[in-house]
């Protein structure tokens, strides 16, 4: 009995260490005893990394720490490392986050609703709404199963999650949520979530335009019927950091209040 414990820890051991990471650093020596410190991404989304190196007898030939965007399946060079000294080491210290951590919101923008022209829908919940939105600038549209979804805003499809089939009022349900994430040109995020299972009508890597029909609403993940959860953020190396958008509501912008309801032009 006890070897058998000692044997499965073992096991798991070896094989959480064998599981390749999101992001990794290493080292390539070159002939003339410099060392090129280069990431790798290993997913499919882009990476920011944030390296900072501790160095003993050696110099960085960029500034500590090296901030880089890694694509998907792409290596990078952050930095080279020269001896200065007979004894020398160092050490590094990784931070990496999916998303462009760079990125700064173009708040002059105007997005549009995300449905159908001649429709409208209700708000159920609005920015820094009480039951879920707390410090967070989103919308939820109360949409039927199966509404239209459309893009806000020009963008190409960053990551796209629709094989879920499940949906409850309760946070335990978020690891089901279905959605679609469009990066926009100024680097910030719009998050399409709740889509229903099989949904999304594009695919990552597709460019989309304003007003595309990009997915079906559903009510998957931590949703209490169905809606669309929208919210437009910018990455930084603690999360998302949602942004204020401005809607067009009718003839003017503004941003969508909770319980009202909007057509769109
Ligand atoms: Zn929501």
């Amino acid at each position: 009995m006890r070897l058998t414990l000692l044997l499965s820890f073992l096991f798991i051991t070896v094989f959480v260490n064998a599981q390749k990471k999101d992001v990794e650093v290493f080292h390539q020596a070159q002939d003339d005893g410099t060392l090129f410190i280069m990431a790798k991404n290993n997913t499919d989304v882009l990476q920011s990394v944030v390296v900072n190196i501790i160095l003993k007898g050696m110099e960085s030939s960029e500034p500590l720490p090296v901030t880089k965007l890694l694509e998907p399946k792409k290596e990078s060079r952050i930095t080279i490392l020269k001896p200065v000294k007979k004894s020398y080491s160092y050490n590094t210290q990784l931070s990496y986050i999916k998303g462009d951590i760079t990125a700064n919101h173009n708040d002059q923008v105007v997005y549009q609703l995300p449905y159908k022209s001649g429709e409208s829908y209700k708000i159920d919940q609005g920015y820094n709404g009480t039951s879920t939105h707390m410090g967070k600038f989103a919308l939820d549209f109360h949409m039927d199963e199966g509404t239209e979804v459309c893009a806000i805003r020009d963008g190409v499809v960053f990551e796209v999650q629709e094989s879920n089939n499940r949906g409850c009022p309760s946070n335990d349900c978020s690891k089901f949520n279905n959605f679609i994430l469009v990066r926009h040109d100024d680097g910030s995020i719009a998050d399409y979530s709740h889509i229903k299972k099989n949904g999304a009508l594009v695919k990552t890597g597709d460019q989309v335009k304003a007003g595309d029909v990009i997915a079906l609403s559903g009510s998957t993940g931590y949703a209490s019927g169905p809606h669309l959860h929208l919210e437009v953020y910018v990455m930084r190396l603690n999360g998302q950091n949602s942004v204020k958008a401005q809607y067009q509501l009718g003839n003017s912008a503004g941003i969508p209040k909770e319980g009202e309801s909007y057509r769109k032009n």
